[in-house]
């Protein structure tokens, strides 16, 4: 618990204005988007940071008294990464949201951590060029988050992740020390990639006040194709034929039955409902490229009946996406909670993994609607439930270890975008190895000898 005279010393420290301390003000901090079933608190206090200075004052005095920081973008988080487990001051980036240097001739954008993931794609795209890391709530979601969470979504399978877009960073150090690691060019061979370590390191060994990022020419164009299957089989062996015919879709995402009726229950939107699986297959390129993918997955396609759609009408496009990105508020209508997990395994093993979660859903009686982007293998069951109620919670933890002990045994990991969190620490040694995650522990000593940046998150020291 922080001392009056701590909140003193910050106000004097950085803009009065900008630390914020009634128990109203600091309880609308105390969340994020994950359905936590563990003890939290609200911090002790909110800062909003303007400068980099702002956040090196801040970490110094708080690395002297020893007081815990949680670094916080749009709090969208899945796995309670932003929450607080014992007080503490809570960083918030939403002050530090500008783009800093556009470069278009070098392909380079600079950012603070605040911005939104869609500003910078909207900035690229002025200028022909693509920034696609595109977590689902891109519209809200930022950077800052996004690298500390080495955010995916739908275009990793062609694209990859955030953690290949990031060139350089500025980190402050837990005792206040400004640092830059990366070149900030396209290759860069000198020395350990730091900058790759702070990537998914969930504000744990220092706070992220600049980014350098990598964006790529915009493909000239872009259509969907909609298919229904009637069997989760048939879907998954038809993406394998589609990529064996040397075919690179942008995105391969999958919705199951139970998704697709939740999501026409509460947004309607098109969707055939009687089909066990939908994907959406993104395809992109030169414009008379497009003509020649769509014609050889429908080939493909008609191998598994007749049931598909294809539009390159952006206004259309984004009606398809739109259906696919509700998937999770249409699954929060089911109950009370929702909890969205993120597992994934090889793209070989996906039809065991989809029929084998949904055969453990239905064991524990649990409503779950199955969503994912299975060109990468990754797959996110979206599961509705009560956590107030002492049997569906019971069945849900029982649920949970069997579908992470499923993907271990396929060759998979327990996360494959949204991180660890406190949500995911009791399961850490059934994918990492006992020397693995000392070594984690060692480098966050070293990072971080305190204790103080993001405590208890990953794994408890
Ligand atoms: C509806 C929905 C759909 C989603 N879909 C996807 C998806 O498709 N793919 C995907 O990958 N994720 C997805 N997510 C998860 C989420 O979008 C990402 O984890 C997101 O990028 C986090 O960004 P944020 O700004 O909300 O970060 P926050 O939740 O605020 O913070 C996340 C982490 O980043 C740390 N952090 C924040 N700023 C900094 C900083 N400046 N320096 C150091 N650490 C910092 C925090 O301490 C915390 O550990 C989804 C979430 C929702 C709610």
């Amino acid at each position: 618990m922080l001392l009056k005279s701590n909140i003193n010393d910050l106000k004097n420290i950085i803009k009065s204005e900008n630390v914020l301390f009634s128990k109203e003000e600091r309880y609308c901090y105390s969340q994020d988007s994950t359905h936590v079933n563990q003890k939290i608190t609200i911090p002790d206090v909110v800062v909003f940071v303007e400068t980099v200075e702002d956040v090196q004052k801040i970490l110094k005095y708080a690395n002297m008294h020893k007081i815990p920081v949680i670094a916080r973008g749009a709090g969208t988080n899945m796995v309670g990464a932003c929450v607080c487990q014992d007080g503490g001051i809570v960083l918030n980036f939403s002050k530090m949201n500008k783009i800093l240097e556009f470069s278009p001739e070098d392909m380079v954008m600079k950012v603070q951590p605040g911005v939104v993931l869609n500003d910078i794609k909207l900035l690229a795209e002025r200028e022909g060029l693509f920034y696609p890391p595109d977590p689902s709530n891109f519209k809200v979601s930022t950077i800052g988050g996004s690298i500390a969470q080495s955010s995916g979504g739908a275009k990793s399978f062609k694209y990859g992740t955030t953690k290949d877009y990031i060139l350089s960073l500025k980190v402050v150090l837990a005792d206040g020390t400004l640092m830059r690691l990366g070149a900030g060019t396209i290759k860069d061979a000198v020395g350990y990639h730091l900058n790759q370590l702070i990537i998914g390191s969930e504000g744990t060994l220092a706070i992220v006040v600049e980014a350098e990022l990598k964006l790529i020419p915009l493909p000239e164009s872009s259509g969907i194709i909609t298919a229904y299957f009637d069997t989760i089989q048939d879907a998954t062996s038809a993406v394998n034929q589609i990529i064996k015919q040397r075919i690179f879709p942008a995105t391969i995402d999958f919705m199951d039955n139970n998704s697709i009726k939740t999501v026409e229950e509460f947004y309607p939107s098109g969707l055939n409902t009687t089909k066990a699986c939908l994907l959406m297959i993104e395809i992109d390129g030169y414009e008379s490229s497009l003509t020649i993918q769509k014609e050889k997955i429908f080939e493909i396609l008609n191998n598994y009946g007749n049931d598909y759609d294809y539009t390159a009408d952006k206004i259309q496009m984004e009606k398809v996406w739109t259906a696919r990105r509700s998937s999770f508020a249409s699954t929060a209508k089911l109950g009370r909670d929702v909890i969205s997990d993120d597992i994934i395994v090889p793209r070989s093993k996906l039809p065991e993994a989809l029929s084998g979660i949904q055969s453990i859903c239905n064991k524990y009686s649990l409503k779950a609607c199955i969503v994912g982007h299975i060109g990468d293998g990754n797959i996110h069951p979206q599961i509705a439930l009560n956590m107030d109620n002492d049997e569906e919670f019971k069945n849900y933890q029982g649920a949970k270890s069997e579908i992470y002990l499923l993907t271990v045994s396929l060759g998979g990991t327990i996360s494959a975008e949204h991180g660890v969190g406190i949500e995911k620490i009791p399961y850490l040694n059934k994918v990492l190895d006992t020397n693995s995650i000392d070594y984690m522990k060692k480098i966050k000593m070293l990072f971080d000898p305190n204790n103080i940046l993001n405590p208890g998150k990953i794994f408890k020291l």
